[in-house]
């Protein structure tokens, strides 16, 4: 059995994660602003620190895997877009840095960080607010936001989670991670039925652009079957899984982006591959076609 540090444990997701976690016999430290083992405001540098210290102290130098579900909806409120900006990039990205020997000590384990499919479906989210999350940029990120009104929390948020994918994918595939054993994947859920979409329903302006959102498969998802991800992305199943979004979100991101993606690499991303392993694939049958 395994021990896990699982962020955002009070709630939603994250709640139905450590329930899920328990329930199979693993060791399950939470980390929330409230109710949880780790007692911790993700959205300061101090908080952070308790939360990536306090997980380790609580575990001998070993985790097994490590779940980033604390997060903040896109729901309006000045002092509001720069905590979606906190939490939801630095309370993820700080953490995992802190814990990154701690899962390489493990071997083989597995990280689930929350995206979501905003991160294809709200347009026009500026590069320059996204490079600035990269950057790690706060203040530039939650100023390059502000042009947008009350629309800001809604580009804070989906700025947020396409720079933590980004991340994501950078970071999963490096020698420290990778290399290290450590499989990094995020989850992109759609609208998901837990009390952050709840609070969003209860706000009439919110709840009308809620229910108005193109959902193929109808209706919201629900946090129990989005935990069931999680798991199977943290069980030996998972292995080969490296750097994948996977979105589970109903069917939105296909209807807006059903030909945005798969799309053929450009020539100058394939480094040495072009001069290596490229020419043979062409000129014979590539083994994995
Ligand atoms: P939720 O509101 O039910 O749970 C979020 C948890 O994060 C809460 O327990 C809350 O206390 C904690 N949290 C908030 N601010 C914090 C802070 N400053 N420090 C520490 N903890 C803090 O939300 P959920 O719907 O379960 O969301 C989980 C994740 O999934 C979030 O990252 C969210 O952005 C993402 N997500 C949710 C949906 C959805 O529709 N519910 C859709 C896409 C992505």
């Amino acid at each position: 059995m395994g021990v896990y540090a699982v962020t955002g444990s009070a709630s939603g997701m994250g709640r139905a994660v450590v329930v899920k976690l328990t329930a199979a016999g693993h060791r399950v430290i939470g980390v929330d602003i409230q109710q949880a083992d780790i007692t911790a405001d993700l959205s300061t540098p101090e908080g952070r620190r308790h939360a990536t210290d306090g997980v380790l102290a609580a575990t001998d130098g070993r985790l097994d895997g490590a779940v980033l579900a604390a997060g903040l909806g896109p729901s309006a409120g000045p002092v509001r877009i720069r905590l979606i900006a906190q939490v939801n990039y630095l309370g993820v990205v700080e953490l995992l840095e802190g814990w990154r020997s701690a899962l390489a000590a493990a071997g083989n384990a597995k990280v689930v960080a929350f995206s979501s499919n905003s991160t294809t479906t709200i347009p026009a989210v500026p590069r320059r607010t996204v490079n600035a999350f990269l950057s790690g940029d706060i203040d530039k990120a939650v100023r390059s936001v502000r042009f947008f009104g009350r629309g800001a929390p809604a580009f804070a948020y989906a700025g947020s989670k396409i720079a933590l994918s980004y991340w994501v994918r950078r970071t999963a595939v490096t020698p420290d991670w990778a290399g290290a054993g450590i499989r990094l994947n995020a989850l992109a859920p759609g609208a998901i039925l837990t009390p952050l979409l709840e609070r969003q329903l209860a706000t009439p302006s919110e709840a009308k652009a809620v229910r108005s959102f193109p959902v193929p498969i109808g209706g919201f998802g629900d946090p129990t079957q989005l935990a069931d991800w999680v798991v199977f992305m943290l069980s030996e199943s998972a292995d080969f899984l490296c750097g994948s979004v996977v979105f589970v979100d109903g069917g939105s991101d296909a209807y807006f982006r059903a030909s945005d993606w798969p799309k053929p690499v450009p020539l100058h991303r394939l480094g040495n591959y072009l001069l290596t392993g490229l020419p043979q694939m062409m000129g014979t049958r590539h083994p994995q076609i």
